[in-house]
This record gives structure tokens, sequence and C-alpha cells, in this order.
């Protein structure tokens, strides 16, 4: 038999890959990886950083376990090693660390569950009782210390805390979490289960996606194990059930989630929900299961402020060992505002693109990447952000601008501030006055005039203008 060699198994799996992802996620993720060495059926592959590898083995490892096992057999197995490289191509010294794929410490002890005594074959078992094994499907990256805590989630954040810490035994119960798509719903809830994991060892903490919950369920019927599949859920001691609002219209997924919630919450045993809606807007699902859903606490994710997007930024470069200049954290910060998801795919995609093509991080190479990420950029500029970038320019403090002072530069600077809030927002003359050092509408008005004369006949305003202009179109 011919010897496989890392390259040529690589090779293979790539093929299979290919047709599985898209093509720009193919290149951003897999055309860097450089595979090392094969022994024992296990591949080594060389990833660009720790979030590289993160990022790999959240959103890709299926298909990768698919493939590696096509490719070596059911033994076969992969282990990355990570050679950290800066962004900037300047770094000689790799950093090498091997990291294992597996993750032991969220896994539950089996546990008895009662099933049909006519199944029972082993007589040692007690009789009624079988001991099952519950994988708690939590993802270990879905950590408290991985989520930024902000005003758009401080309460949701800390109600789950609190749960954490006393699972089934605090008002939080069921703690259902709600919001819209990427804001960290299945994050936090994931956090919650994997603190109960840590600090109690011996609960049994199982997350499902309602799909998935949904398609156990009607297997349950089609096999006639109706009965199990209740068993089952009804032994768990923290349920994490993710997007609940697929239940809507199935009412027999319903009704027996409604026996199961009941009989959990009965017992004192935790129950977390997720839902992209609030409990009252939540359509076709019966009143009896809203009312429960009302019990304990409804906390709302809301999309992150501007503050909260920098920190997470900061956080996943900090998290990967890469630096990257302030001004491109800004700007990505500044322009993806919706969705954590979004804005943590735009950096990533950033830093992979910046290490593997050995490219410095420019604002050119960020705005490409964010327009890539979302879709219609819609330039929004506040007038803050344009008073900051205005008296910055000319090395001011926002008060000075703001100030009723006559001096000749501070005027002007206030002028062209007028003006570019009213080139660039929406705002009215009589609002854009008022926000900037408390002005009438025919200040602005007036403001606007002069700078469009000055930028016609003074070089040096006009240089100012097509300056600022620039910082505040990037
Ligand atoms: P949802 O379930 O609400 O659609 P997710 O929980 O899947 O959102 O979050 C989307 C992505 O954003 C995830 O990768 C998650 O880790 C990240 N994320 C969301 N909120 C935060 C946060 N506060 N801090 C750090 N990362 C976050
Ligand atoms: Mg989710």
């Amino acid at each position: 038999m011919k010897e496989k060699t890392a390259e040529t198994v690589w090779k293979n799996c790539l093929r299979v890959i290919q047709d599985n992802v898209s093509p720009q996620n193919f290149a951003t993720w897999f055309e860097p990886i450089k595979a090392i060495k094969i022994q024992d059926n296990v591949l080594n592959i060389q990833v660009p950083s720790q979030f590289f590898y993160e990022w790999l083995e959240e959103h890709y490892i299926t298909i990768i376990k698919k493939v590696i096992r096509k490719e070596l057999g059911s033994e076969g197995r992969i282990e990355y090693s990570i050679v950290m490289d800066n962004g900037t191509g300047k770094s000689e010294k790799a950093v090498m660390l091997k990291v294992p794929n597996i993750n032991t410490n969220l896994r539950n002890n089996p546990v008895s569950m009662p099933i049909d005594s006519g199944s029972i074959r082993n007589p040692f078992i007690i009789p009624g009782l079988k001991k099952v094994s519950v994988e708690s499907q939590l993802n270990p990256n879905y950590c408290f210390d991985n989520f930024v805590e902000g005003d758009c989630n401080r309460l949701a954040r800390s109600a789950g805390y609190a749960v954490s810490q006393k699972p089934g035994g605090t008002a939080f119960n069921p703690l259902l979490l709600y919001g819209g798509v990427g804001l960290g719903k299945t994050h936090l809830a994931q956090a919650i289960g994997i603190d109960i994991k840590k600090n109690f060892p011996n609960k049994t903490v199982l997350y499902v996606q309602s799909e998935k919950f949904i398609s156990q369920f009607i297997d349950s019927i089609k096999n006639n194990n109706q009965n199990d599949f209740v068993h089952f859920y009804q032994m768990i001691d923290t349920l994490i059930i993710d997007d609940i609002q697929y239940l809507a219209g199935k009412e027999k997924t319903q009704d027996v989630f409604f026996h199961i919630f009941n009989h959990l919450h009965q017992n004192g045993k935790q129950v977390i929900l997720t839902s992209d809606k609030a409990p009252v807007d939540m359509q076709d699902i019966e009143q009896r299961l809203l009312s429960r859903f009302k019990w304990g606490l409804s906390a709302e994710l809301h999309q992150p402020d501007y503050e909260t997007r920098v920190s997470i930024l900061k956080n996943i470069l900090y998290r990967d060992g890469v630096e990257m200049p302030e001004e491109i954290i800004e700007y990505v910060a500044r322009n993806i505002k919706t969705n954590v998801r979004e804005l943590e795919g735009a950096i990533i995609s950033l830093i992979a693109q910046s290490s593997f093509n050995k490219k410095e991080v420019t604002i050119e190479l960020a705005k490409s990447i964010v327009e890539k990420f979302v879709k219609n950029v819609k330039r929004e500029i506040s007038i803050d952000y344009i008073q900051k970038i205005v008296s910055d320019y000319f090395q001011l403090d926002l008060e000075t601008l703001q100030s009723k002072t006559r001096k000749r530069h501070v005027v002007q600077a206030r002028q062209l501030a007028m003006f570019f809030a009213k080139k660039f927002t929406k705002a009215s003359l009589a609002s854009i006055g008022s926000q900037i050092g408390k002005r009438d509408h025919a200040t602005v008005l007036h403001a606007c005039k002069t700078v469009n004369n000055l930028s016609t006949t003074d070089k040096q305003f006009r240089k100012y203008v097509e300056d600022l202009t620039k910082k505040l179109s990037i």
C-alpha cells in the first residue's frame, strides 16, 4: 500500500470540503491551513492563530471530522498546531502550541433513567433503571469569560450568572433570553450551562436546539417510544432549549414540552430558553406555555452600543494575540452595528487575511472586508462623531469647540462641524445647532454658507474641507 502523506490526505479532505463551503469561506478558512505530518492516523494541521483554530472547531468541525474519518478511518483524528503571526509578516519567532481537540469536563455523568422493563436484559441493572450518558452538547468557547458585558446585555447576563450559581434555586426559572439574531442568546445560554457544569459537576446539563427537540419527538412517535423521550428529558437537571420560537404551530411538541417543563419545574430543575421574540410577541404558542414562560424572567438582549462593540472586538484580538491599530478597530465597530456575529466575522476575516497574506492591516483592507459583511453598508455618521473628528483635527477639545469663544480658528472649526453635520446627517438645522454648542438654526445656515464660500476662495480652508471629508468618509 502506498504511504499516505499529510499533504495528500489533506488535499483529499480539501476536495470534499470545497464542495461544501462557500468559496469565500474556503479561501478564508481552509486555504491557509498547512498539513504538517501524519502519524498513527492523526493528521497534524497548522493554523495561523488560536482564534482560527477555535473558529474551525466551532464552525467546521462536523465537516472536518467527516472527511478525516473518510480518509483515515474511524480512528482518524486531527491535531492543530498554532503558529502565531502578528499580521505584519515580521514575526520571526513563531509560537507553536498544540491544542488537543477534546474537552472532557463538560461531560455529564451517566444517569439512571426509567425505561420499559421489557427491554432490560442485564440482570445487574436495577429493574426499571438504565444508565445512560447524556452529552451536554455545550461548546466550551461559549463561556462567560468570552462574553463581553455591556448595557445591552447586563440584565440577561447577571440573571444568567445568578442561575449558574444556583440552578433551579432562583426566581429566574425559566430564564428566557430573547432578542434579535446574532446578539448572543446562544452564547449566554451555553455559558450558563458551562458554569453549572463547573459548579455542580454532578448535575446533568443538556443543551438542545429546538429543531432537534422537535425532530426527536417526531421520531419517538414514529418509533412508538414517546415515553422514553419524555422520561429522558424529565431526568435532566438543567435543560437549555435554544430558539423556542420554532415550536410555534407545533401543537403536539408544545404539549409534550409542557409536561416536561412542569415536571422539571416542580422538581426544582432549571429551564433556560431562548427565543427571537418576547413572549408577548410569540404567535402560535399555546397560552398555557406562554404563561409558564412568564413565571421566571424574560431578559432581552439588545444591540450592543459602540463601546461594547469595541470591547467585543478587542476581546477577540486579545484572545487571538493579535494587535491591530485603534483606528481599524474603531472603523469596524462603527460600521457593523446590528449584530455581534457579523462584527466577529469581520474582525476574524481581517485577522485571517492579514496573517496569511502577510498584509498589513490597513483601513482599505478593513473597508473591503466590512463591505462584504454588511450588505448595504449604510453610512451613518452621528453629529457627535463629526464633532469628535473636527475637534481632533484642530486639536481642540470638545468643550472649546462648543464654547462661545470668537477666536477665529475655533469659529472655523465649529462652522466646519456644522457644515459636515448638514452634509452627512439628516438632522435639521435647528437640531444641528442645538447639538453643536446650543446655537440656533440661523447660525448653522450661516456656517454652511461661510464654509461654501471660504472653500472656493481660501486654499488653506479648502484643504481643511478635503481632509475632513476624507476622515469622515472612511
Ligand atoms: P444568537 O444566538 O442571539 O443568534 P449567538 O449567541 O450565536 O447569537 O452570538 C453570535 C456570535 O456573537 C457568537 O459567536 C458569540 O460568541 C458572539 N457574541 C455575542 N454576544 C457576545 C458578547 N457579549 N461578547 C462576546 N461575544 C459575543
Ligand atoms: Mg442562537
